[in-house]
This record gives C-alpha cells, sequence and structure tokens, in this order.
C-alpha cells in the first residue's frame, strides 16, 4: 500500500501505463481521474502554450480532489514553420484528433522545403500540483526531422512522418519500446520522477 496518491488528468491507458511503470518505484500511487470517479471532467485545451494547457488541466482537476494531480500536453513543432502546429497540433487540420487530414496538411505546408530545412521536435510539458498547492512543471523534448511521406503503421499522430535525431526510420516504423525510451513523453516522465523523489524527500 503506497502512502501518497497522484491523479492523472487522462484516462488514456497507454499514458497511465507509461506513468505507472516510469515511477513504480516511488512511494505514489498511480490513479487516472477515472479511479476518482471525474471521468467526465473535460477541460477545454484552449491555452496558447503547451504549458498554459497544462497547468489548467491540472488546476481544474485539484479543484476536485485533495490528492495530487497531474496533467500534460504535447505537441510538434516545426522550425520552418514557425513552431506550427505546436499547440494546435490535435486539430491543426481543424478536425479534432484526425491525424490523416493534419499529415496531409503538415506535408503539403512544408512541400517545397529541402531536408535541411525540415527540422522539427516533439515537446510534452507535464505540470504537476501538490496536495498543498505547489506547481511544478517539466518538460521533455525530442529532436528529428519531418519526413518527405508518411512511413510505417504503428500509427499515431504525426508518427509516420517524424524521423528523430539519430535514426533513419520515424516514430511509425520504429519498435515501440524505442519510442518510448526516447520520445518527448519518456524524457518528460523522467524528469517528472525527478521532481516527485525531490518532493518525497523535502516533506
Ligand atoms: P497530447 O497532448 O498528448 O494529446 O498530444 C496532442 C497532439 O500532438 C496529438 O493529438 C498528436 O497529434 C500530437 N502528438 C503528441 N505526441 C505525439 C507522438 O508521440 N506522436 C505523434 N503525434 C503526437
Amino acid at each position: 500500500m503506497k502512502n501518497r496518491k497522484v491523479v492523472l488528468s487522462t484516462d488514456n491507458k497507454h499514458k497511465i501505463k507509461e506513468i505507472k511503470n516510469i515511477i513504480k518505484d516511488l512511494d505514489i500511487e498511480v490513479l487516472s481521474k477515472k479511479d476518482i470517479g471525474l471521468k467526465s471532467l473535460n477541460v477545454e485545451e484552449d491555452g496558447s502554450t503547451l504549458k498554459e494547457n497544462s497547468i489548467k488541466k491540472a488546476k481544474a482537476l485539484k479543484e476536485k480532489t485533495d490528492y495530487m494531480v497531474m496533467a500534460d500536453d504535447s505537441g510538434l513543432f516545426v522550425d520552418e514553420l514557425n513552431g506550427e502546429p505546436g499547440v494546435y497540433s490535435a486539430r491543426y487540420a481543424g478536425v479534432d484528433g484526425d491525424d490523416k487530414k493534419n499529415n496531409e496538411k503538415l506535408l503539403l505546408n512544408m512541400q517545397n522545403l529541402p531536408l535541411e530545412k525540415r527540422g522539427a521536435s516533439f515537446f510534452t510539458v507535464i505540470s504537476i500540483i501538490s496536495e498543498d498547492g505547489e506547481i511544478m512543471t517539466v518538460q521533455g523534448e525530442c529532436r528529428g526531422h519531418i519526413g518527405f511521406q508518411l512511413k510505417g503503421n504503428n500509427d499515431f499522430g504525426y508518427d509516420p512522418l517524424f524521423v528523430p535525431e539519430n535514426y533513419n526510420q520515424t516514430f511509425a516504423q520504429l519498435d515501440g519500446e524505442i519510442k518510448d525510451k526516447i520520445s518527448h513523453r519518456a524524457l518528460a516522465l523522467e524528469n517528472i520522477k525527478s521532481t516527485l523523489e525531490k518532493l518525497l524527500k523535502d516533506d
């Protein structure tokens, strides 16, 4: 039985599993918002940065629980497009969550760009609010470039277009285990682990 609990603002099974795995050694039990009866709590992600959105989601959850809470927001930032699609990654082509149209729009907007101008980063920002209201934010970045065509089957979001640095396959072609080690989300979660370790030590 663990002493502390953290409630996640997501019910996404893959994210919950990843977080549980990374902080399994800590004295903190991971709960989803569904576990505490808040399945229907949805927050509009209308902030202008990933940080704003993650704090907004964490605050909305913290209003409903005394436990520590955690919320994340991610996006793809293309250098040559001034950081687009960025905070609007999920709805770049206007239809919320339509990965196919988002990828088509990205390819179209980059169609004349040579390889050296196709640099991009995925970012994840995670915010935690402790039981007594202290807000802590960390981020993870995965650097890479945008390919010229969709490649691979393990597709989520922009995975078929994003080739991480030091690899020559897209996230959608690479083994899921590799992605889970090098991704923006994995790196942000590693940072969260150090933040939580410090929090437990200071208390
Ligand atoms: P979320 O904040 O994790 O829901 O991510 C927002 C949007 O960013 C997703 O709908 C995807 O379009 C994109 N995205 C975030 N992380 C990834 C990833 O690991 N691969 C591909 N696309 C991603």
